[in-house]
């Protein structure tokens, strides 16, 4: 048998009471297993490593299901690391737009102008160089060399290692570093020298299909035999993590400004803060903590607030809309006020580059954030409660 185990693979085996036989019979009935329950995903199979960062990078916090339909339009996009390298930055994040996370996006860009200019545009496939690529951690390298390259490198996911840990019948907290250092051992000793692409991804599918986080489906599953924490009854305790803090609640206010040719007033984030190059309403900070960088300090209203960001004087009218949206760990409250000009030049503010006007049809083709994009949509299908009769 193939083996990854050497140098203390099989100490640790040892340490939870398995054995090379438990790791033969795993890899054996994942592959058989996985050649009839294989899900249906449009990176399942992928070799180009291109693609794969693509889709391992936008799945990051993100469901299988958001991500389908924004993994076709980027590829259709950006087919090569080649056209994504010579993009401005600004075509890259209107791609990723409504994806959120965009971090992802800049590091995906980033990535590919590292393969153009350090490696002649040629993928590398060193284990260092690739972990070199900006937004490469362990877990995506493993899957770029196991899937593309047929490296047996381990992938350890939130997937895998909720499996992991209950084949060891592992009850610490997952996410310490003596938890991660044995999952990722233990990872490292299942993974074949020979099918290791078909095999991680057999073993991601057995966790986001059969052994889930509540209610794993024991009874369908093909390693029920060799599964410690189902031997033990303990297959709906294990893994033991520690629940995440409750979101900080935060409160912001926006002026839907609009002139009389029915343009609306938005403005564009300068470098450096979380919304970096993208566009918005006319924000301020109310309450709570500051996620976005946008506080003026206490008692700014957002008539005063929307002058300092913009040149622009406004007279604010009621609120048309509020809707809630996650950034990091706060969940914000974003109210929207209609309101009317006074008076004024466009004068980019503090923590912006830019101050325009726009119809609803051309700021559709900027770049805005989850919460900018669903007002635009919003003020798209209102447009007589947002245009009509409350005008100078
Ligand atoms: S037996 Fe149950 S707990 Fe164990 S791996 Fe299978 S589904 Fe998960």
């Amino acid at each position: 048998m193939a083996t990854n185990e050497a140098d203390g693979g099989t100490l640790l085996l040892k340490e939870f009471g398995l054995d090379l036989a438990w790791v033969a019979r795993i890899r054996q009935a994942l592959l058989v297993w996985s050649s009839e329950s294989v899900r249906d995903l449009p990176w399942r199979g992928e070799r180009d490593p291109y693609r794969v960062l693509v889709s391992e990078l936008m799945l990051v916090q993100t469901t299988v299901a958001a991500v389908k339909p924004f993994y076709a339009r980027f590829l259709s996009r950006f087919p090569t690391v080649q056209t994504l390298a010579e993009a401005e930055e600004a075509e890259v994040l209107k791609a990723w737009e409504g994806l959120g996370y965009y971090r992802r996006a800049r590091q995906l860009h980033a990535a590919a102008r590292t393969i153009v200019h350090e490696h002649d545009g040629i993928f590398p496939t060193e284990p260092q160089a690739i972990l070199a690529l900006p937004g490469v951690g362990r877990y995506i390298a493993g899957a770029i060399r196991s899937f593309a390259f047929e490296h047996p490198a381990p992938i350890v996911e939130a997937n895998t290692q909720r499996v992991l840990a209950r084949w060891m019948a592992w009850t610490e907290e997952l996410k310490t570093t003596r938890s991660q250092s044995r999952l990722w051992g233990l990872a490292e000793i299942l993974v074949p020298d020979d099918t290791p692409g078909l095999f991680n991804q057999a073993f991601m599918d057995l966790g986001a299909t059969v052994c889930l986080p509540k209610a794993p489906l024991c009874f369908f599953c093909p390693v029920s035999r060799d599964c410690k924490a189902r031997d033990l009854g303990q297959q709906d305790t294990i893994p033991v993590l520690t629940p995440r803090a409750a979101p900080l609640l935060v409160e912001e206010a926006c002026a839907i400004v609009v002139d009389s040719v029915d343009r609306l007033l938005v403005v564009k984030r300068a470098s450096g803060g979380l919304w970096e190059g993208f566009w918005e309403f006319p924000t301020i900070h109310l309450q709570g903590a500051d996620p976005g960088g946008r506080s003026f300090g206490v008692g700014v209203s957002l008539a005063e607030g929307a002058h300092r960001l913009t040149g622009i004087e406004i007279e604010l009218g009621p609120e048309l809309h509020s809707l809630k949206y996650a950034v990091t760990k706060h969940q914000v409250r974003l109210h929207a006020y209609r309101a009317v000009v006074l008076g004024g030049e466009p004068q980019p503010g503090p923590g912006l580059i830019e101050v325009g006007w726009g119809s609803l049809e051309e700021l559709e083709r900027l770049t805005f954030g989850s919460a900018g994009r669903r007002l635009l949509s919003w003020l798209s299908k209102n447009r007589l409660t947002t245009f009509g009769a409350y005008r100078h």
